[in-house]
C-alpha cells in the first residue's frame, strides 16, 4: 500500500508522520519547534526524522508540509508567519526535495487539517466539503470536486478573518472584529475575563475555556452569555461561506467544538437560522474525528491524493 509522509510545523511543536491510504500512522515522532533557533535548526531535525522514516518504510511516494500562513505554496516558500517569527521567506519545499529527492508539497495549516479529516473519511462520499476549527484560533478549508481548493495566494477559506463587527476587538491580522478575535478558544476567555473583571466579579488568572464552560453549565448568567454569543459569530460567519459555496459537508474540528459537545450543539442550531432552505437542506454537519493528527494526515494526503 502506498504511504507518504506528513509534516506539520506548529509554533510550538513540529509532527512528522508516515501515512497510509487508509489514513493509518505507520510511525510518527514529534519535538519542540524551537522557533527562537531559526528555521535551519528545526530543518535539521526534521532531515533527520525524514531520513530515518524513509529508511524503515519504502512505499513512501512523497512528502506534503502543513505549516501556518502566510506562506506561498505554489513557490514552496514560509513567508513571515507570526507563529514562526524566525522564518522569514524560508524556502521549505527547495530544503527538502534537495535532501530527498521526490515529491513535496506546501500547505497552509488549516488546509491540511481539513484535507486530512476529508481524504480519509469523506473521500468517497462527498465532493464539496466546508471545514473549520476553533480552537487558540479560526481557521477554515475548502474542498471543491474532491479537491483541496486554495485561491489565488493560498489563502482560501480565511474565515476566521471574516469582520463580523466592523469596530470590534483588535485581531492578530491588525484589522477589528474578525472572526478570531470574538469567537476563538483565545477571545472566548479573554472576553469573558474582561466582563469579569467589568462586573466586579473574582477572576483567577488560571481560569481558562475549561472553566468558562463549566460556569455556564452551572448556570452562571455572565459565562452563558459568552457562550451564545460567540456561537452566534460563528454561526453568523460560516453562514455567509456556506451560501457562496453551497457545500454538502460541513465539518467542524479544534479543541473548542470537539471539548465542548454543547457548543457544537449551539452552533449548528444558530446556523440553521442563517441559512437559506435550499443550502440547509443539502447540508450534511459532522465533527472532526482524526483530532491533533489531522494536520499530519493531511500534509500526506495531499502527496497522496496524487499518487
Ligand atoms: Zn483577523
Amino acid at each position: 500500500m502506498k504511504a507518504a509522509i506528513g509534516i506539520d510545523i506548529g509554533g510550538t511543536k513540529i509532527a512528522i508522520g508516515v501515512v497510509d491510504e487508509n489514513g493509518k500512522i505507520l510511525s510518527d515522532t514529534q519535538f519542540p519547534t524551537e522557533v527562537e533557533l531559526g528555521p535551519d535548526n528545526a530543518m535539521k531535525q526534521i532531515i533527520s526524522h525524514v531520513s530515518e522514516m524513509r529508511e524503515k518504510h519504502k512505499e513512501i511516494a512523497g512528502i506534503g508540509i502543513g505549516c501556518p500562513g502566510p506562506i506561498d505554496t505554489k513557490k514552496g516558500i514560509v513567508v513571515n508567519p507570526p507563529n514562526l517569527k524566525t522564518w522569514h521567506d524560508y524556502p521549505v519545499v527547495q530544503e527538502i526535495e534537495s535532501a530527498f529527492q521526490m515529491p513535496v508539497r506546501l500547505l497552509n495549516d488549516a488546509d491540511a487539517a481539513a484535507l486530512g479529516e476529508y481524504f480519509f473519511t469523506y473521500r468517497h462520499t462527498y465532493l464539496h466539503v466546508l471545514y473549520l476549527t476553533v480552537s487558540t484560533g479560526i481557521g477554515g478549508g475548502i474542498i471543491i470536486n474532491g479537491r483541496l481548493y486554495e485561491g489565488a495566494s493560498s489563502g482560501a477559506g480565511e474565515i476566521g478573518h471574516s469582520v463580523i463587527e466592523p469596530n470590534g476587538p483588535l485581531c492578530g491580522c491588525g484589522k477589528r472584529g474578525c472572526l478570531e478575535a470574538l469567537a476563538s478558544g483565545t477571545a472566548l476567555t479573554r472576553i469573558w475575563k474582561q466582563r469579569l473583571a467589568n462586573a466586579g466579579s473574582p477572576i483567577e488568572p488560571t481560569w481558562g475555556g475549561k472553566e468558562l464552560f463549566a460556569q455556564a453549565e452551572s448556570g452562571d448568567s455572565l459565562a452563558n452569555e459568552v457562550i451564545e454569543e460567540s456561537s452566534e459569530y460563528i454561526a453568523l460567519g460560516l453562514s455567509q461561506t456556506i451560501q457562496t459555496l453551497n457545500p454538502e459537508l460541513l465539518i467542524l474540528g479544534g479543541g473548542v467544538v470537539i471539548g465542548q459537545p454543547e457548543f457544537y450543539k449551539k452552533i449548528r442550531k444558530k446556523l440553521s437560522f442563517y441559512l437559506l432552505n435550499p443550502h440547509k437542506q443539502a447540508l450534511q454537519i459532522e465533527r472532526a474525528s482524526h483530532g491533533a493528527m489531522a494536520g499530519v494526515k493531511g500534509a500526506a494526503a495531499s502527496i497522496l491524493e496524487n499518487s
